[in-house]
């Protein structure tokens, strides 16, 4: 997230039982008319788009900012394969064409991920529900252990979906996301933190893409529907013109609003 000295002072957002910095103009009298910390529930933030709508960058932000675990199916799904363990064997091919790994396999990821200590506080999910089966395991998971999800539905143009993906190039060291049409390195194809070279993922091939827009429309946007019908609150965040950093600034008035 880039800070900059000139952020009005005292910008604090409650989260959790801790305040922490964000990038968002309040004044002290605003501040305090918050509830208690101690009443405020804890919170998954819930990213739900397209790829390449920008859920793994606003995790990040969110993460770094709120001090709570960001929680990517994706990432944790292609360490199984880096690692060539069982769970990586079998989900290798479907990474590749664009195609929704099983629904068991995921939700014991997730499960077993959100029994980790540092999801005490609060965590972002990024990738995950994926099908209306996910949304259903993991409304029963917050149930389970009294966390309320807040659900941010990043809306971006289809257009601008593919020039995104297809201009998407990763650092393998840090995980850094850069993209050619809008957030280019300043060396052509090297990390600007580490100086490796960037890939491009296996699946931002265009032929996968396509594969992987269909699988969201088919399976995912289902959910939004399933949320709908439960009465969870559905907050769409345009995310097609504005820099990541803007965007995060409305998805923090989102977070503060509830
Ligand atoms: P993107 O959102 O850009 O497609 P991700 O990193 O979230 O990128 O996902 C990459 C791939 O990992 C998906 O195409 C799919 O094969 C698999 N995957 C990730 N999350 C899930 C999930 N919740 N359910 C099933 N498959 C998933």
């Amino acid at each position: 997230m880039r800070r900059t000295n000139s952020r009005t002072p005292a910008e604090f957002l409650e989260f959790g039982n801790r305040q922490v910095s964000v990038p968002k103009t309040e004044t002290r009298a605003e501040r305090v008319t918050q509830p208690p910390e101690s009443s405020r529930a804890v919170l998954a933030i819930v990213l739900f788009g397209s790829p390449g709508s920008g859920k793994g960058t606003q995790a990040k932000l969110l993460s770094a900012s709120l001090s709570i675990p960001q929680i990517s199916t994706g990432d944790m799904l292609r360490a199984h394969v880096r690692q060539g363990n069982a769970v990586g064997t079998a989900v290798e091919s479907k990474l590749k064409a664009g195609i929704l790994v099983k629904d068991d396999v995921v939700n014991s990821l997730v499960a077993e991920r959100l029994g980790q200590p540092d999801t005490a506080r609060g965590f972002i999910l990024d990738g995950y529900p994926r099908t209306v089966a996910q949304a259903e395991t993991l409304c029963g998971l917050l149930k389970s252990r009294g966390t309320q999800e807040l659900v941010i539905h990043l809306v971006v143009d289809y257009n601008v979906i593919i020039a995104r993906l297809t201009g998407r190039r990763q650092c393998p060291v840090c995980g850094t996301l850069y993209n050619l049409n809008s957030r280019a390195p300043k060396v052509p194809g090297v990390c600007d933190l580490e100086g490796a070279p960037l890939m491009v993922r296996e699946d931002d091939r265009e032929s996968v893409i396509r594969e992987r827009l269909d699988a969201y429309q088919r399976q995912t946007c289902p959910i939004l529907d399933y949320f709908r019908q439960k009465g969870e609150q559905i907050h769409d965040v345009d995310a097609s013109h504005d820099q990541p950093e803007a965007v995060f600034r409305k998805i923090v008035g989102l977070i503060r609003e509830r």
